[in-house]
């Protein structure tokens, strides 16, 4: 049921109005968001333009003395009760993000939402223990760091984790002492509503969070051109990031971007292949809308053979379905569009001489975006499958002859976000990882994330490390104080 400004998704109401200067405001216009499960009208949410994103930024610039002024215990304080009520609403949260983005409900309920509760916690503490030691020169001149708010920032985030990539930010920008003003993506909007009513209860200001709903090209675009804006977090494709950056040039303000991958998965002939083949196929969670994914699976030719057949006998077990339904592993791709572009991509592999071992088209029998599970292998290195990113279940197999080959391939697109690399010897884990162009390294593990440890992308994958103090060091304008002894 659904009235006028309030959606009920999962039987949870969800104001479908942006949220700014501790108020619901609405717009003129609304944009449909549909579910990705079974193609139904979630909501009609308020459609932003300049003028709702201008008030955002009014209201984040008005509420930003104070809450800079708000001593880091109190603010580390509201930052846990954010956390509790995250934690509180959690199935609601977990029900309506896995309506409105087709993520599993299981991962949402037993990784995501306790993620999103810990991005708050994780920056509330570490904001307790940001000093550095003050240190003098031989002089006797004393330096003190401190790591001052900035201001006002408008932080842009993706679909395929809305909440999760949201809370990423927006934790370490209010730790910071900053304000926010947070543009959800137009394909997964609804989580970001339910936040502003939980960081309203937990004793947030008004105008410290304020969220703004619409297209990219509309509000976001607005928001990132604002002159009163002091930082810019964005997480989301390298295409959309040149529009930002050269937004942000206009008045130089500082960005951080996070971007998409093509990263590899390299199997050595040493490796455990039972771990290998479990590694392989989690690259299909979340129905491999997933920016971190290793998409090329990059095997020694002697145990090629046997890699791929116990790749595609496991793989093949894998579920599609509904993704509410707790034996399901792979769920819908987002939107239609977004189908559109997988497989638009898997026919020109397969038109300029791949191989589907696995899948290759639609889900027919499931209908709506489901797409299936696919590997493809005879694909050459400068080939478009190989060198962009699909963002869906779509995994490329290629062989090395030895470490040499294995890195040139791996290094050999204009992504670098993060590599897997699966050996028994620690020798070769050693001198592989040092040679991949990568922001994060994964031996014998994958999507293992420690919050404290810096986390971003080298080449096309993005500019600069958020993470720990990283997020610190960009959400702050650092200053060093220095007396004369
Ligand atoms: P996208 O770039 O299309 O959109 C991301 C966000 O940018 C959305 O909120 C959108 O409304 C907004 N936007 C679009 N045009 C804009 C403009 N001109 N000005 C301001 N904002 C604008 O990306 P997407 O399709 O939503 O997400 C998928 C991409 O995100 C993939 O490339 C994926 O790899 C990447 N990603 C990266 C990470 C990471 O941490 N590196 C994490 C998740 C996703």
């Amino acid at each position: 049921m659904t009235s006028e400004h309030t959606a009920a998704v999962a039987g949870v109401a969800v104001d479908t109005r942006h949220w700014i200067g501790g108020a619901r405001v609405g717009s003129p216009t609304a944009f449909t968001d549909v579910s990705p499960v079974d193609g139904r009208v979630l909501a009609g949410v308020a459609r932003g333009s300049s003028f709702e994103a201008g008030a955002a930024v009014a209201a984040a610039k008005a509420a930003f003395p104070g809450w800079a002024a708000t001593p880091r215990a109190e603010r580390a304080r509201i930052l846990h009760a954010i956390a509790d009520g995250v934690q509180k609403r959690s199935e609601d949260l977990a029900q309506v993000e896995t309506l409105d983005n087709g993520a599993l409900l299981r991962s949402h309920r037993r990784g995501v939402m306790p993620r999103v509760a810990h991005n708050f916690r994780f920056f509330a503490d570490r904001l307790l223990t940001l000093d550095l030691d003050d240190f003098a020169t031989p002089a006797g001149a004393v330096n003190h760091v401190s790591w001052d708010p900035a201001g006002p920032c408008v932080l842009i985030t993706p679909w395929n984790a809305p909440l999760m990539l949201a809370t990423w930010k927006v934790a370490p920008a209010l730790a910071a002492g900053n304000t926010v003003i947070l543009k959800p993506a137009e394909w997964s909007p609804l989580t970001a509503s339910l936040l502003a009513d939980i960081a309203a209860d937990a004793g947030l200001p008004p105008g410290v969070l304020n969220v703004v709903q619409g297209y990219g090209g509309e509000a976001g675009a607005a928001l990132v051109s604002h002159p009163d804006v002091r930082r810019i977090g964005f997480t989301g494709s390298a295409p959309t990031a040149r529009r930002i950056a050269a937004a942000a040039a206009g008045h130089l303000t500082p960005l951080s971007l996070e971007l998409g991958g093509k990263s590899p998965l390299l199997v050595f002939a040493d490796a455990d292949l039972d771990l290998a083949v479990d590694l392989a196929v989690e690259q299909y969670d979340n129905a491999g809308q997933v920016c971190l994914a290793a998409t090329r699976l990059l095997v020694e030719h002697s145990v090629a053979t046997e890699f791929t057949s116990r790749f595609v006998a496991k793989a093949a077990r894998l579920r599609q379905g509904d993704p509410r339904d707790e034996t399901t592993d792979i769920g819908p791709l987002i939107h239609p569009a977004q189908l559109e572009k997988v497989d638009g991509f898997v026919r020109r592999a397969v038109a300029s001489g791949a191989q589907a071992l696995l899948g290759g088209t639609p889900n027919v029998e499931l209908g709506g975006t489901y797409y299936r599970p696919t590997l493809l292998i005879d694909v050459a290195q400068d080939s478009e499958i190989v060198q962009e990113e699909v963002f869906g279940p779509v995994l490329t197999l290629q062989t090395f002859a030895d470490e040499d080959e294995a890195l040139e391939l791996a290094n050999g697109t204009r992504f670098g976000l993060a590599a897997t690399v699966v050996t028994s010897d620690t020798g070769r884990a050693r001198r592989v990882s040092e040679r991949l162009v990568a922001g994060t390294v994964w031996v014998n593990c994958f999507f293992v994330r420690d919050l404290r440890a810096p986390f971003g992308g080298s080449r096309a994958s993005g500019i600069g490390r958020e993470g720990g103090t990283w997020s610190f060091d960009f959400f702050c304008d650092i200053k060093n104080t220095v007396t004369s002894p």
